[in-house]
């Protein structure tokens, strides 16, 4: 493994870290296998640093053919979309399985992915509407939320800054 990796994968653990701790403070935490919601709601398609984008790229090419091609496919389709300037509100991830509600590239998935619904950061709450129910129903209470911008500046001394989804794809 090279260097940048081996940076990237001790930032996926350091993640995992308060991932676990939030879960084992709140049982049945609603980030899990099932809920895509986020994956449904984005702003835009994944922006990522050079780094991630070489681990999602390696994700795809694992993947079955027929799971490729439909990949392929959304990407293309999103592709168009940016260039019509007709993404809409709610940009559904292209690595998303839509039926099972699962990450097609789970192990691969952006840093992103990995800290939403686990971290905030200064004036910025990074957490669905859902979790803000929960939090509102039993509490903030025991949650210590991890530092976002801590793993933001961290992801940026590792990959610099981040490639948009179409320039990566339209190179
Ligand atoms: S990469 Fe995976 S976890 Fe991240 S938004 Fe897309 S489908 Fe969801």
């Amino acid at each position: 493994m090279n260097e940048l990796r081996q940076q990237l994968h001790n930032l996926d653990q350091r993640i995992e870290s308060r991932v676990q701790a939030i879960r084992a403070e709140r049982d049945g935490w609603l980030c899990k296998r099932g809920c895509d919601y986020c994956c449904r709601h984005l702003d835009h398609p994944p922006d990522l640093t050079a780094i991630e984008w070489e681990r999602v790229d390696a994700a795809v090419a694992q993947l079955p053919v027929s799971e490729q091609a439909i990949v392929e496919q959304k990407i293309n389709a999103l592709l168009q979309q940016i260039a019509e300037g007709n993404l809409g509100l709610s940009v559904v991830c292209p690595y998303l399985n839509e039926q099972e509600g699962a990450c097609r590239i789970y192990d691969a998935r952006p840093i992103a992915c990995r800290t939403y619904g686990f971290f905030a950061a200064r004036h910025e709450e990074q957490y669905c509407q859902q979790i803000r129910d929960e939090i509102a129903h039993r509490g903030e209470g025991t949650i210590v939320w991890g530092n976002a911008e801590a793993i933001r500046k961290k992801l940026e001394q590792i990959g610099g800054a981040a490639v948009s989804f179409e320039q990566h794809y339209g190179d």
